[in-house]
């Protein structure tokens, strides 16, 4: 991996011209093998929805490849930047530059997305790139593998298979810039690893995500889009909702209206192609423990658990605060719901807790609106729908805290590739003696003069 690292910094940047190639390439690829991506990353997850792996690995993907391609020649420009009066007449502009080789790092979630999503913003900010997929999905990871060779040679995109140990290897690499995505306990690890090499890092990383109902909201719309955002990929989502907080008087309201929506959207989840497997049987054993403990009163199993990989949508209400499934972010098909008093209730619970990568809130008041903007931190906000602020074309995505450090996607994942270079361009008429020594009385009247 070293040395291969070595001999890509040792090859220029991708020009202007030669990232259009590559991306139209890419987006080339990525239509003509579609159906084997998705049927590839199926086979991965026992059975993934053929619709959700169209819509968030595939259709994503293209969306951003055409909004690059349509914005890029406009973000690669130098930005002119106004000089201080005092400098007058000289000049200032802000110069993107390649930072040289990207190193990106995936999980397994959307294994196909979060490797593509991460490279167009470094190709298109000129950086060559090695890629770590993850292990979890080994046969996309493959298939990942094949499809970089067809579109560039190893000294372009270089993309890496294998483990943990692997990946320990990969973020110690003298990179000039990473862009990890995956769990808040492995983001410690590669910040440490990177700390040596004092390698730049986007931290995209997960969390329990809330979603808050207001007084005001209609439960039924509130229920529908829930069960849309939190049942997408089985709950495997980052910014699924990990956990509801409703007041105590519509708890009962909310879980007719849930369950109603379950049964609409995943009938027979067991046997349902709508729905999607838990990855591994590791992952559904983690899963099926996180309700031990728990009261079997408390818990709404909608559909056969069975013993497949699938694991039926289930409700939890009001788990122990205590619980692991308050603790820890769910990452699959259970939702907690917890009862609170009022809206400030509501807003300290939030806030007693890590920073989430999202926050979901449904209300139409937009004092309640107002409020949640400003007394609660989230890398995102979405008010009421789930999910869709991910696809927003040009919104920066990432977290805050716990949840992630940095953002891309759009401009910002050009800005996150790029050495934003600030240059300073002195002008034939230079008046900065003025104020350098020897300073006489005259120098230190105008120093006087300008100090204000
Ligand atoms: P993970 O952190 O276990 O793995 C991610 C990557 O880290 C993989 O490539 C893996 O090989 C590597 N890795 C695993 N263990 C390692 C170790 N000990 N040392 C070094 N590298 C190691 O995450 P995951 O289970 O694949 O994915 C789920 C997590 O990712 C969830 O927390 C989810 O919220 C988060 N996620 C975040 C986003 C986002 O955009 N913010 C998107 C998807 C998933």
């Amino acid at each position: 991996m070293k040395t291969q690292l070595k001999s890509m910094q040792a090859l220029p940047p991708f020009t202007l011209n030669e990232r259009i190639t590559h991306l139209k390439n890419l987006s080339k690829v990525i239509k003509q093998r579609q159906a084997e991506i998705i049927s590839t990353i199926s086979e991965d997850f026992s059975h993934r929805s053929e619709h959700e792996s169209l819509l968030a690995e595939v259709m994503v993907c293209l969306d951003e490849i055409n909004y690059t391609l349509k914005q890029i020649k406009q973000w690669v420009r130098a930005k002119t930047w106004h000089a201080d009066w005092k400098f007058f007449p000289s000049k200032c502009s802000i110069t993107p530059q390649p930072k040289g080789v990207v190193g990106i790092m995936a999980p397994w979630n959307y294994p196909f997305n979060l490797v593509v999503g991460p490279l167009i913003a470094a190709i298109a900010a000129g950086n060559r790139v090695m890629i770590k997929p993850s292990e979890i999905t080994p046969k996309t990871a493959s298939l990942t593998q094949t499809l970089m060779a067809e579109v560039f040679s190893a000294d372009e995109v270089y993309v890496v298979l294998g483990g943990a140990e692997v990946a320990n290897e990969f973020s110690g690499l003298p990179l000039d810039h990473i862009l990890f995505t995956g769990s808040t306990q492995v983001g410690k690890i590669i910040m440490r690893n990177a700390s040596e090499n004092l390698t730049p890092l986007t931290l995209e990383l997960g969390g329990k995500s809330p979603v808050l109902i207001g007084d005001d909201y209609n439960i039924d719309k509130a229920a529908k889009s829930i069960v849309a955002g939190k049942w997408f990929n089985a709950g495997q989502t980052c910014l699924a909702p990990d956990y509801i907080l409703i007041d105590a008087a519509r708890q009962d309201e909310l879980i007719e209206h849930l369950k109603k929506h379950i049964n609409k959207a995943f009938p027979k989840p067991d046997d349902n192609p709508d729905y999607s497997c838990v990855v591994n049987p590791r992952h559904h054993q983690r899963l099926t423990d996180l309700l031990d403990g728990i009261d079997e009163q408390q818990i709404y199993q909608l559909g056969k658990a069975g013993d497949s990989r699938k694991m039926a949508p289930t409700l939890v209400v009001n788990p122990p605060t205590s619980h692991p499934l308050m603790q820890n972010e769910i990452f699959g098909p259970i939702l907690p719901i917890i009862t609170t008093e009022n809206l400030s209730e509501s807003i300290d619970f939030i806030n007693a807790r890590d920073k989430p990568l999202t926050l979901y809130l449904f209300s139409n008041r937009r004092e309640t609106i107002k409020t949640i903007k400003e007394q609660t931190q989230s890398g995102s906000l979405s008010i009421n729908e789930t999910l869709v602020h991910f696809a927003q074309k040009g919104l920066p995505f990432g977290g805050i805290g716990h949840s992630g450090m940095g953002s891309y996607h759009g401009y910002q994942g050009f800005v996150s590739m790029s050495h934003m270079k600030s240059v300073y361009y002195q002008s034939k008429i230079n008046f900065n003696d003025m104020v350098r020594a020897p300073i006489t009385q005259f120098k230190e009247k105008f120093i006087a003069m300008i100090n204000r």
